[in-house]
């Protein structure tokens, strides 16, 4: 299974099938929240007493540096970075929009795209570069 890493601290996000990310709701309320380390699985553990709503904008922080994982591409996007079998990194940007589905994962090549609402992100900056998709 990919490990995750935090882009700021370089320490390892995944934890089992589990990432740990520190979450803040729109009433400035902190969670941890648990995401699937499985691209295009939008599956989310979170505690019941935190409170989430569909459309609602949350903001993501590493757990362990405190460091804001918000993208310099779109500040709709969270950022991290996967390490592959072979220890490859890759950057991993996902929508901090509750219920919103829109994965992207770059090895500074070539794009990889999931989630349904990925479309509402078409202009997508690798490195100083900025590309069009689809
Ligand atoms: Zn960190």
């Amino acid at each position: 299974m990919h490990d995750f890493l935090c882009p700021k601290c370089y320490e390892y996000l995944r934890v089992g099938d589990n990432i740990i990310f520190k979450v803040k709701n729109s009433k400035k309320q902190s969670a941890l929240l648990l995401l699937s380390p499985q691209i295009g699985n939008y599956t989310s553990h979170k505690h019941h007493s935190f409170e989430i709503k569909s459309g609602e904008y949350l903001e993501f922080y590493c757990p362990l540096c405190n460091a804001s994982l918000i993208s310099d591409i779109h500040k709709n996007l969270a950022h991290v970075i996967m390490l592959d079998e072979t220890g490859e990194s890759h950057n991993v940007f996902f929508s901090q929009i509750v219920g919103e589905h829109s994965t992207f994962e770059t090895d500074g090549e070539s794009v990889h795209i999931a989630g349904e609402n990925a479309g509402r992100y078409t202009y997508f900056k690798i490195g100083d570069k900025f590309r069009k998709y689809f």
